[in-house]
Formats: C-alpha cells, structure tokens, sequence
C-alpha cells in the first residue's frame, strides 16, 4: 500500500465510507502496525483483502548487534531486489538509514554497494515504508536505551539519493507531512550531484545536507569517488556553500578516513579550508572495511590526530564510532555476503 498514492488510498477501498482511507493513512504512516490484524478499527474483512499488500518488500534477515543497540534488516521486494536497512539506538535518539537505490551507479572504490553496480531506483513509498517498518517494530521492541519511534533519518543507505531525485523528495514530504519529522531531523547524504544540492535547497524542507568528500584534490577524489570527473571539488564546495545561504542549515561533509589514502595531517589542513568556506563542520568515519576491497582504516594514533588538527584548525570535527561492523552494516556489506555464501547466524549475530 506504501506504493499507493497516499492522498489516494481510498482507490484501494471499494464501497468503504470515506473516513477510512484517513484511518488506513494513519495506520501506514503515523502509528504503523506489523500486520494488517492489528488495525483495529478496519472491519475484519478489509484487513485480510489488505494484508497483502500491506509491506513493499519482506524481511530477508534479520541481524543484531550482541549489544541489541543496532539492528540491520535485509529486505526483498517481490521482483527479487534487496535493500539494506539499518537502524540504531542511542540515548535520546533512534537513528534510521535508509537505502534510495537498489545498488549504485556511482562505483566508489571503498563502498560495497558500489562494487555491486545499479539495478534498480526505489520508489518513494519503498523508502518511507523502510521507516515505518521500523517504526512497526520498535512499537513492540525497542533498542534499549533508545525512543520507541523513529527520531532521526539518513538517506544514507544504498544508493545515491540524488540520483533519484523526485521518489527522494516524495519520500522527505511523506516523512515530514504524514509520518510527522521535523525535515531538521532528515539528513540526505550525497557524493557531489551538484545540480541535486541546488535542487534541495530550493524545496520546503530544510533539510540536513550531508556531502562525502573524502578527499582535497581532484586527482585522488575522482579516483576513489568517480563522479567528482563531472563534479569537481571547486563546483561541489560552491554548492555547499550555497545550501549553507539558503536553507541556514550548515552542512556535513563526511569524511571516511582510508589508511594511506586520505589520512595525512596536511590533508586534514586542506579540508579545514574547504569546511570554512563552505561553513561545515565535518564528520569522521574509519572506514569500514568490505570484503572485496583492500582498503584499511588509519591506526588509532593516525584517527586521532587527524581530528586533532581539524578542531585546532578551528573547525568542529565529530570522530563517529562505526557501528554493527560484526553485523556487515557498512551500506552493502550484507547484500555482497548474501550473494557470495550463505549466511550463517553465529558469532556476534544475535
Ligand atoms: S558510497 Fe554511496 S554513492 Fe558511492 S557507491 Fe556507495 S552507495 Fe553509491
């Protein structure tokens, strides 16, 4: 039903009084519910001829942290398409990253998904019914610690969000019209689609904007990020900054830190440049390794430092702890797996 116009359920109804395509919309989008069974003020007959269609995909795996704080959710569409989901709690805040893609055109060296190439876009209702589904589940199952509900999204899963452009922006208007998230809690993450940031920036929502940089020259970011070929760092800082103007939101830039590649007290001098004039603050990430790339994260000393000349540089630097790595939970990492060997549930998996 998540593929149904929401302003249109009633399409799906019959002979149904009107009011119940403003409670089916409530039960998808506001107080989502695992199964149809569980809408209660929906006569019986009409929950079991919506039952199947109530999910956009099926839950493949499930994988859990041995800490319970993150779970990661392996989902297949009836075409056979899979999408990743990851979903983390911490004190105050329940944190969803979402996949836009089913793969990814843009073939970033250090990413799973990338070396997986593109199949297919997601459509705007398998997006948001990634958030309900988790927000389905932690009605009756919360992370510890952790909101019962949703508080965060990232567009930061599979794909590149901007290269999906309309079915993203729909999913943002359902998320913050019918799910009811305030856009200041919805980051969308990109690699550097250039005319996508000024899209955005032109749309209602204010929403974060995060860019991948990863690197200060051209040279090495075409290398690891290949679509900085059309996008080069000078034009991607200028959008940056003009996302900054116009929406009053200061911008993330991500930064995976690679062992040898992106790791050198002079790189973090240049990119305390670039995040002054785009007035960002910026996020470091070790990278996460995937299992068919030799790249490595920085030692701890390497990290850390690293950081250190960024803040006295003037710049607010985050140092991010990555998450599930017993769990593949790198944007990917499980789909790769799932389709190299069988999966087996031991170790850390819960
Ligand atoms: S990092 Fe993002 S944009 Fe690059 S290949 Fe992976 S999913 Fe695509």
């Amino acid at each position: 039903m998540y593929l149904h116009p929401p302003e249109r359920l009633d399409e799906l109804l019959d002979d149904e009084p009107p009011y119940r395509a403003r409670q089916l919309r409530d039960w998808l989008y506001r107080t989502p519910v695992r199964t149809t069974d569980e809408m209660t003020n929906l006569p019986a007959p009409l929950r079991a001829r919506l039952a199947d269609r109530h999910w956009p995909f099926s839950v493949d795996t499930e994988l859990v942290t041995p800490e319970g704080d993150t779970r990661k959710w392996l989902l297949r569409a009836p075409d056979g398409a899979t999408i990743e989901t990851v979903l983390m709690g911490y004190r105050g805040r329940t944190t969803i990253c979402v996949s836009t893609q089913v793969g990814c055109a843009m073939g970033c060296t250090f990413c799973a998904t990338g070396q997986f190439g593109f199949e297919r876009h997601l459509a705007a209702g398998e997006i948001v019914a990634q958030v309900a589904w988790a927000n389905a589940v932690l009605g009756a199952d919360p992370l510890p610690g952790a909101p019962p509900r949703v508080t965060n999204v990232v567009f930061m899963g599979m794909g590149e969000p901007l290269a999906n452009y309309d079915e993203v922006r729909e999913a943002i208007r359902r998320l913050v019209e019918l799910v009811g998230m305030s856009a200041r809690s919805i980051t969308v993450s990109t690699v550097g689609i250039v005319p996508g940031i000024r899209q955005l920036a032109a749309e209602p929502w204010p929403v974060t904007l995060a860019i991948s940089l990863h690197a200060v020259d051209d040279e090495t970011r075409s290398e690891i990020v290949p679509i900085n070929r059309r996008y080069p760092i000078d034009d991607l800082v200028a959008a940056g900054r003009e996302y900054f103007d116009r929406t009053g939101r200061r911008v993330s830039l991500e930064w995976t830190l690679i062992a040898g590649t992106n790791d050198t007290p002079e790189t973090a001098r240049r990119l305390a440049g670039i995040a002054r004039r785009m007035r960002a603050h910026v996020n470091v990430i070790p990278l996460n390794p995937t299992p068919r790339s030799s790249s490595r994260p920085p030692d701890r000393a390497t990290i850390d430092r690293f950081v250190a000349v960024l803040r006295r540089a003037g710049v607010r630097a985050t140092l991010r702890a990555t998450r599930g790595r017993g769990i593949e939970a790198a944007c990917g990492q499980l789909r790769v797996r799932r389709s190299e060997e069988p999966l087996t549930l031991d170790g850390p998996v819960a």
